[in-house]
């Protein structure tokens, strides 16, 4: 597994590092996690790293597009390694869980656009809103 995030950093032209090896596997065992996480993940592998260089990791691996960058509205940035098959994501409202959503037609239909206003579309985000199981069991509770 190690050896595929060496190849996939090749691809793109971006150093093998010890840093960039410990954010991707972060990211593989914990998917849509914040930077904060990413950066207490990394350091009980490699406890020299510093902050700085794990946000510098994730600009660099997000650039690039080896990581998907999501930012629900009025929640922190997540970072997850799957990339470029245009899945959604549905969000707790109550504690900010977030799970993969299959795009919901089919093969990235979303990307056809009502109208595109001339833009050439790449990438359709859809961000379902609702309150995950744990919460609602929770609020069942009271
Ligand atoms: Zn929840
Ligand atoms: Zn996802």
């Amino acid at each position: 597994m190690t050896a595929d995030f060496e190849t996939q950093l090749r691809a793109v032209s971006l150093r093998v590092t010890q840093p960039r090896l410990a954010v991707l596997a972060a990211l593989r065992d914990h998917p849509h996690v914040d930077t904060d996480t990413v950066i207490a993940l990394v350091r009980a592998d490699l406890p020299t790293v510093s902050h700085q260089a794990v946000y510098d990791v994730l600009r660099a691996l997000t650039t690039s597009r080896l990581v998907r960058r999501i930012q629900p509205a009025g929640a922190t940035a997540r970072y997850e390694l799957r990339v470029r098959d245009n899945h959604h994501h549905v969000v707790c409202r109550s504690c900010g869980a977030i799970a993969d959503v299959d795009c919901a037609v089919g093969h990235a239909p979303c990307l056809t656009a009502s109208d595109d206003h001339g833009f050439v579309i790449d990438e359709a985000e859809v961000v379902y809103w609702g309150t995950c199981p744990d919460c609602v069991t929770r609020s069942e509770g009271i």
